[in-house]
């Protein structure tokens, strides 16, 4: 089993909070092992609950609709969220239970060691921008701890408010961009690194 099964397999039998007496299924996340970008949601909803499975109701499909804006496939990025079960009847999750659940985040973020992690609304972008209005910050990138954070507004905001999606639609159309500049960054660092090792 490898490590992230390991972890889901946790996630699946864990009692750390209240959310998890009334799952159906837990939904730890899915995609590949080492994604160059992570997409950090809210919770599990109806269908995510489910189906056991993250972004499978009306906000995944328009979650699918912008990564294909961009070129990309599902199949191609991680995608989670910040409480592994949903809360009853799709109540914001509690401060107590995104803690309790926090650990299984940090440990997924530690395996795949993503480039980019996208937050998908409030929730996710408190993790490493707690003061900050969404309304300020959305698409702006910002590196921390070796990762670059970009927080978005969350599909379902967009799908219950039509002017966002604009919005949306413009900060997701960034990431390629985000994505060749890390790339070009790192090219640039390798020689230098090479140079440093020859010096010895
Ligand atoms: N909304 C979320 O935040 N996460 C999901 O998995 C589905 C909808
Ligand atoms: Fe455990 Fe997280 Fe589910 Fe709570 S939400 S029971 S902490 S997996």
């Amino acid at each position: 089993m490898s490590d992230l099964q390991q972890l889901a397999a946790e996630v699946s039998a864990c009692t750390r909070c209240v959310l998890h007496k009334s799952r159906v299924k837990a939904v730890p996340g899915e995609g590949p092992a080492h994604a160059d970008i992570m997409f950090i949601g809210e919770g599990p909803g109806f269908h995510e609950n489910q189906q056991g499975r993250p972004f499978v109701g009306a906000a995944g499909q328009f979650l699918d609709e912008l990564l294909n804006l961009i070129g990309l496939k599902r199949e191609q990025v991680f995608i989670c969220n910040v409480v592994k079960c949903r809360p009853p009847g799709n109540r914001d999750p509690l401060p107590e239970e995104i803690e309790a659940c926090k650990p299984y985040l940090d440990r997924q973020i530690a395996l795949i060691q993503p480039k980019v992690i996208v937050t998908l609304g409030r929730y996710s972008m408190a993790r490493v921008f707690p003061n900050e209005k969404i309304s300020a910050i959305h698409g702006k990138p910002k590196k921390v701890d070796g990762i670059v954070y970009v927080p978005m507004f969350h599909p379902a905001a967009a799908l219950h408010q039509p002017s966002l999606r604009r919005t949306v639609e413009d900060d997701f159309k960034q990431l390629p961009a985000i994505l060749a500049e890390l790339d070009r960054v790192e090219e640039e660092e390798l020689p230098a690194q090479a140079q440093q090792l020859s010096l010895f």
